[in-house]
């Protein structure tokens, strides 16, 4: 996977894409978002920073899972929350 990222990364040999293209927290609460991101850990799929409930960073905080990808179509990349990192793959 992405060379000089960081291990998080590193780590993640497949990349997993989002199983509904929704925020499987904004679908509880009916809110709506902006950009979805896939998270790495558990293939849970959460909304972005741009979007009101910033679930994929709330989920991150919560659950320690670190790395995301973009669930966005024509979008390749990873981002580790806990090392600021960022890689596209
Ligand atoms: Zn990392
Ligand atoms: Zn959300
Ligand atoms: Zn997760």
């Amino acid at each position: 996977m992405a060379e000089g990222a960081c291990g998080h990364i590193s780590a993640v040999k497949k990349v997993l894409g989002p199983k509904e293209r929704v925020c499987d927290d904004c679908v509880k609460i009916g809110a709506t978002w902006v950009h979805l991101r896939t998270c790495q850990s558990c293939g849970g799929t959460h909304c972005c920073d741009s979007s009101p409930n910033r679930h994929a960073t709330k989920h991150a905080k919560a659950s320690g899972h670190p790395v995301v990808a973009s669930a966005e179509h024509g979008e390749r990349w990873l981002y580790c929350y806990p090392d600021d990192a960022f890689a596209e793959y």
